[in-house]
């Protein structure tokens, strides 16, 4: 069995309590690992590492940070069927079909982290007083707490440690438990290079102990979270008055609009938003909102694309969709299914577990119509396989079933209207709208996040607006003395 140690100030090590919990296989249910159950104490250690080996980091040149992030890639890609095996193996996605994938965006984005941390500007700004000289930099806040979740775990990480090394922050970083093992192979990659000793800290273990230590101590200056919408809530509070960059959950509106001209190419691509990664994507397609007359056309072309999605093993080459990552998903699922068709909606395909596998966790992707605006898949994100399809007749009814979730991470908007594609994308409340194209197309340069006043976060994530984010605004002032030659 593998092992998984937490990695303070340098150095491997097991947890103060030295008790330990399990990871598993979704796909087959085996034991994959022994990990370090941490504590707070732990987490105290880790911080105190952080906050003392900040200086070395702070004090490397930008370029030389640039090349440590390059090294950290260049492993990856050296490295990159192995890691890819562990994700497939701990959270169960298929290993051809998307395993691999998530590495390669991993790898893309440290290299951006890389290039984009050279051409982070400042200002010089003129001001009224002749003998001012005025400018701004950029530094390190100090020490990153980053938090992350499951369904993404080698590339999610990735979106925040790379910048944080970028910017020089010294990190402490806790992945979601049942990922670890993955975790560790990331921090393998992070720690074999010439990144000074003691910046880049691993934590493992529950939560609302360990994560919930970063969020509170003194000396974390910030904190980098992405998962739920309750935990995230927990966070803002739990974390006052540090700088916050929550990315929470989703439950983005796919709009067809009356004028639509759908291609196949276009439903291909709203199904691909409803059924990547098991549905487990914040920005999935948890909702699809349909004008009436086309209702006919969607469903059918979603339901031709779920038929062809072959539901199997995380290494069985030819998956690709993989098992849900955690039984509360495959509940989750059930009670929305449940709750849908108790209010009047009728399964097209799918809509259940199939029972043929060595675990209980792996569902049919699902294709439901005729769906009520309150039913809970309208309303809240559901994180799985389904492709919930809401009719409208008219302008107002669409509104209505627009606002029925509180969520505003992304939506998409189909239309052969430029006018209609224009005036809904600018008053989407929403932090990202896709026009002719799915819900999940991002790409990691882009600046992601949600919407303010809704539950989905704040800040942005993606390119140079997370190095803004991670670092803090210095003005400086300058006064020249009368007879000095400038
Ligand atoms: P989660 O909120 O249960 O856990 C996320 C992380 O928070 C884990 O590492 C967990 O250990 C930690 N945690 C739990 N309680 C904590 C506490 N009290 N204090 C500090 N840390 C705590 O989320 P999950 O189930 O791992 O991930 C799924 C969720 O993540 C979905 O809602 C999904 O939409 C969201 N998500 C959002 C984005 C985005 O970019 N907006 C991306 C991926 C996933």
């Amino acid at each position: 069995m593998k092992k998984v140690s937490l990695f303070i100030d340098g150095i491997s090590r097991e947890s103060i309590s030295e008790d330990t919990f399990y990871t598993y296989s979704p796909s087959s249910g085996e034991t994959i690992a022994q990990v370090a159950r941490g504590t707070r104490g732990d987490a105290k250690l880790a911080i105190e590492a952080a906050v003392n080996n900040s200086h070395s980091l702070k004090a490397l040149s930008v370029w030389d940070r640039s090349r440590i992030l390059r090294d950290i890639a260049d492993n990856l890609e050296r490295r990159k069927e192995e890691i890819a095996y562990a994700i497939a193996l701990e959270q169960g996605k298929p290993y051809t079909a998307e395993a691999l994938i998530e590495v390669s965006r991993a790898i893309e984005g440290l290299s951006n982290a890389s290039e984009h941390i050279k051409w982070l500007e400042t200002s010089v700004i003129s001001v009224r007083d002749p003998t001012k000289r005025v400018y701004t930099i950029r530094q390190p806040k100090g020490v990153y707490g980053v938090i992350t979740p499951w369904n993404y775990p080698v590339n999610i990480p990735v979106e925040y440690i790379a910048p944080a090394i970028a910017t020089g922050n010294a990190i402490v970083w806790l992945p979601a438990p049942s990922v670890s093992y993955c975790g560790w192979k990331l921090m393998e990659c992070i720690i074999d290079t010439d990144l000074p000793k003691g910046v880049v800290n691993f934590l493992t273990g529950p939560g609302n102990e360990v994560g919930d230590e970063i969020v509170i101590h003194p000396k974390v200056n910030g904190i980098g979270f992405t998962g739920s919408t309750t935990t995230g809530n927990i966070i803002a509070s739990r974390a006052a008055g540090k700088d916050t960059l929550l990315e929470l959950g989703g439950n983005g509106p796919t709009i067809v609009l009356e004028d639509a001209k759908l291609t196949e190419e276009d439903i291909k691509s709203i199904a691909i938003s409803c059924f990547t990664n098991a549905g487990q994507v914040c920005t999935a397609a948890g909702r699809i909102l349909v004008h009436e007359k086309l209702e006919t056309e969607v469903i059918s072309g979603l339901t031709t694309f779920a038929e062809s999605i072959r539901v199997g093993e995380s290494f069985d080459e030819k998956t690709t969709m993989g098992p849900l990552h955690t039984k509360e998903n495959c509940e989750k699922m059930d009670q929305h299914i449940a709750d849908a068709t108790a209010k009047g909606a009728e399964v097209v395909f799918g809509g259940k577990r199939l029972n043929h596998f060595k675990t209980e966790q792996f569902y049919l992707p699902t294709v439901i119509r005729n769906v009520h605006p309150d039913s809970l898949v309208n309303c809240e994100e559901t994180f799985g396989p389904i492709a919930p399809i809401l009719t409208y007749s008219n302008e107002q009814e669409l509104n209505e079933l627009i606002n029925k979730s509180n969520m505003g991470l992304s939506s998409a908007i189909f239309t052969n209207d430029i006018n209609n594609a224009f005036s809904l994308a600018e008053s989407m409340k929403t932090g990202i709208v896709n026009i002719n194209d799915r819900t999940n197309y991002w790409e990691l340069h882009i600046p992601f996040g949600g919407i303010s006043g809704r539950s989905s976060g704040k800040g942005r994530i993606g390119g140079m607006e997370v190095l803004k984010q991670m670092t803090d605004l210095k003005t400086i002032t300058v006064t020249v003395k009368k007879g000095e030659k400038i």
